[in-house]
């Protein structure tokens, strides 16, 4: 395995065509894209990474599959009222199918469902006290204590934040929102602005690798079912626009953010983190991409065989 990521460093991670940094939040604008990273953590405990692994970067809609996560613990199924569950085949800013289904966003990692599912776990509650209960689970998850939100990115995406208000307003047009506008935005740009690593965002991921449980400590985290269900939603909707291409090239759940991370599942096997800050036109990590690619033709993890 450390072969094989060595490799996929010394190649994709030395491409000259890196994509374009996400310059639509300033702080973001200013991030080295010629930093690379990949961490794998194996169902068995051992980790292998290669590249700037130790490196932190916004995980910004990385973040999106814990919140449902946690939304889904406290809700249960009445989380599907207030998101569905199909692939939007728009951006993940778009407004436009929020109109025609009446506020109701097509799932929860677009940037409107997303907003909604923050929403549904603030559940009246200040956004300080919800914050501290994403970031407790998601150090949790991980195992790791010192992870935080960085908030230089979270004041710079809210101050040019004009889109996600739009969406957050127009759903509130429609009641979709229990909480006023300002919280569930501050609380959406505060989650999305957790700042993690390869090694701890593949960590972080291994409750998704079996059936729900930690395979390493044996920790349950979720439901059996509830790990398949969110592992298909990462399937079908964790790359926005670009999810069937994403299920075409890589075969594998997983979810991307602006930040330039993807988290991918091979279910059953392994945890993979990649971080690369160059997106391609549709706002995934591009070198991220390929080298997911890469690592899913030398271990045949696709999950279609
Ligand atoms: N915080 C970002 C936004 O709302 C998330 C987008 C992403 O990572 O895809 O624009």
């Amino acid at each position: 395995m450390q072969d094989i990521l060595d490799q996929i460093v010394a190649t994709v991670g030395a491409s000259a065509d890196r994509g374009k940094v996400a310059d639509y939040i300033p702080q973001l604008a200013c991030i080295d894209a010629n930093q690379f990273a990949i961490t794998v953590a194996l169902a068995d405990g051992r980790i292998f990474s290669a590249g700037d692994s130790q490196q932190l970067f916004s995980i910004q809609s990385i973040s999106k599959a814990f919140t449902l996560t946690i939304a889904l613990g406290k809700l249960g199924d009445a989380v599907w009222s207030r998101v569905g569950r199909e692939p939007s085949g728009d951006p993940f800013n778009s407004i436009v199918q929020l109109e025609h289904e009446h506020g109701k966003p097509r799932n929860p990692f677009i940037n409107a469902g997303a907003i909604a599912i923050a929403d549904a776990i603030l559940m009246g509650h200040q956004p300080k006290e919800t914050l501290a209960e994403i970031l407790q689970f998601v150090r949790f998850i991980a195992a790791d204590d010192s992870i935080s939100i960085d908030e230089k990115v979270a004041r710079s995406e809210q101050s040019r934040g004009d889109r996600n208000a739009s969406l957050a307003h127009f759903m509130a047009s429609f009641g979709r929102l229990d909480n006023p506008v300002d919280c569930v935005l501050g609380t959406y740009f505060h989650h999305c602005s957790i700042a993690m690593n390869t090694q701890q965002l593949a960590k972080a991921g291994l409750f998704l690798v079996d059936n729900g449980r930690n395979p390493v400590s044996g920790t349950r985290v979720v439901s059996t079912q509830r790990a398949r269900r969110i592992n298909s939603l990462m399937l079908m909707c964790g790359h926005y626009d670009g999810s069937g291409e994403f299920a075409f090239r890589v075969g594998l759940p997983g979810k991307s953010g602006v930040g330039g991370g993807i988290l991918a599942i091979a279910p059953g096997k392994a945890s993979i983190a990649v971080w690369s800050p160059g997106l391609d036109d549709v706002g995934n990590s591009k070198l991220g991409t390929a080298a997911l690619e890469k690592l899913v033709q030398h271990t045949g993890w696709s999950i279609f065989g």
